[in-house]
């Protein structure tokens, strides 16, 4: 029998069903105790002290408690914290991103997705060289500059010598003032030897969802395939890591198994990675299961409504405060609404989930990996974003720069991200409204951009930013950073 030891290698020792029980049985017993709640909702609170601004976090423990409780004060205090948190860490910027699906080939049997390998009806598509060129090309003119790549598994139509091919094809490709910077990988759990690769070709996060941290039900919902192995699959972050990756993305995908034990299971990971690693997740995303080609998502027992949904991502947003949340177009508009509110820092946008998808002028739905909600073009989600006060970011600089892992946590913990963050988001806004934004868009965004300037604290960091973007608009010049 394992115990709970957040320093093992082991699937079963760091992600240990008993701790998680005991972890409900906990805030169960606890989610009236509003002493306590009052203590971790104080203990999480952000806390300025000779300029530099920090929080503690949560353990699993304390942030399930908070999970339990139905008090709607209570909660109302939480998502009062959470929005402070995600204010205070990250301002009012938001990244934007778009998912690439390269091949919907795959080998395995999950029960949730329409590639699984008995889908006969879907049909089977792996971009080539210039397929991708082309996709990439759509997505430039579109103004993106970071992608996440997506493929299924399949160890002979998409081995990894086929992904980093891609990964440096997209790298490569210059086109007018586009360019992709920052490649997002998310592909099937491998080895070491392979995440070396990745790393090598220079990937920026490794992301990877658990789908479900509850053994018992990973076994029923991978029944087939190389991702029927829960170890392999738990302990693939580790084997990242140990190959130089950074900055890795961990996620659930709700709506499968029990809610409440995923939160736990989840926040029990990123406990882990810091304890071994040294340093946390980069990015928690959260997507639900959505209806797809022959996929019902009313079929799984874990499905919860936009409520509980929200006071999930707040929970998260108070738990560990130092990382970046991200919700895809699986969401409808207004849950993105308010899931930024609470602590989201990443979304995508104008995002096709079919292979081959950007290069079509209908949103084609044949090879889709599941129906997007959100089916605006990234010029209306930035034009929605600077209306509710955010202000829409397509840095990169961090991984340039090489503030991975721990350097970035710091950058976090410093207190100067409204020094760094903050001017190379609206330089990259900027040339997103010199390049591609529609012209009532470009008039808001550089109002947005002009007002912003005058936010950043450091008086020459201030100045440089202002030549900086005279350059961007009068002169032609792109791709400056902090
Ligand atoms: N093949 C890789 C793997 O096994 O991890 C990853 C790529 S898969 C394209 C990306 C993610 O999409 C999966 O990890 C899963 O969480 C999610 N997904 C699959 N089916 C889905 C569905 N019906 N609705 C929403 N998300 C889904």
């Amino acid at each position: 029998m394992s115990t709970y030891d957040p320093k093992s290698l082991h699937a079963d020792d760091f992600i240990n069903h008993e701790e998680i029980m005991d972890t409900l049985e906990y805030a169960k017993k606890n989610k009236n105790n509003f002493a306590l709640i009052d203590e971790i909702l104080n203990k999480a609170k952000p806390v300025r002290s000779g300029g530099v601004l920090s929080c503690k976090g949560l353990t699993h423990r304390e942030a399930a408690v908070l999970l339990e409780c139905d008090d709607p004060e209570k909660i109302r205090q939480m998502i009062e914290l959470a929005e402070e948190i995600k204010q205070e860490f990250y301002g009012n910027r938001i990244v934007l991103f778009a998912p690439l699906y390269l091949s919907n080939y795959c080998v395995n049997g999950c029960l949730y997705c329409p590639y699984h390998l008995k889908n006969k009806t879907i049909p089977r598509k792996k971009l080539t060289q210039d397929e991708i060129r082309a996709e990439v090309i759509a997505l430039q003119d579109m103004g993106h500059k970071r992608l996440a790549i997506e493929a299924g598994e399949d160890p002979i139509n998409n081995p990894i010598e086929y992904i980093l091919e891609s990964i440096k094809t997209i790298y490569d490709i210059k086109h007018k003032n586009g360019a992709i910077r920052r490649i997002n990988v998310n592909i099937a759990a491998t080895s070491v030897e392979e995440y070396k690769m990745l790393h090598d070709a220079e990937i920026g996060t490794y992301i990877l969802f658990q789908e479900t941290y509850d053994r018992k039900g990973y076994e029923e919902l991978h029944p087939t395939g190389p991702k029927s192995n829960y170890e392999y699959h738990t302990e693939a972050m580790d084997r990242a890591m140990q190959g130089g990756i950074d900055d890795v993305g961990l996620g659930v995908l709700f709506g499968l198994e029990k809610y409440k034990y995923e939160f736990v299971g989840l926040l029990m990971h990123a406990e882990h990675l810091e304890a071994v690693h040294g340093v946390g997740p980069h990015t928690i995303s959260v997507p639900r299961v959505k209806k797809a080609d022959d996929i019902d998502p009313s079929a799984f027992e874990g499905g919860i409504d936009d409520e509980i949904f929200t006071k999930i991502i707040a929970c998260i947003r108070i738990a560990v405060p130092y990382t970046g949340m991200i919700i895809s177009t699986r969401e409808s508009e207004d849950v993105r609404k308010k899931a930024l509110a609470m602590g989201i820092s990443q979304i995508s946008g104008g995002s096709r989930t079919s292979v081959g998808g950007y290069t079509e002028d209908e949103r084609p739905h044949d090879t889709e990996q599941f129906d997007v909600s959100d089916q605006r073009s990234l010029d209306e989600v930035i034009d929605w974003l600077i209306d509710l006060g955010y202000i829409p970011s397509f840095c990169t600089a961090c991984y340039r720069e090489g503030r991975t892992g721990d350097r970035f946590m710091s950058l976090c913990k410093s207190g100067q991200i409204s020094n760094c963050c903050h001017p190379n988001a609206l330089m990259t806004l900027t040339e997103y409204m010199m390049d591609y934004a529609s012209p009532s868009v470009k008039e808001k965004g550089m109002a947005l951009i002009r007002s912003e300037l005058e936010n950043i604290p450091n008086v020459q960091v201030r100045g440089v930013a202002k030549l900086h973007i005279e350059e961007i608009m009068n002169n032609g010049k792109r791709d400056f950073r902090f």
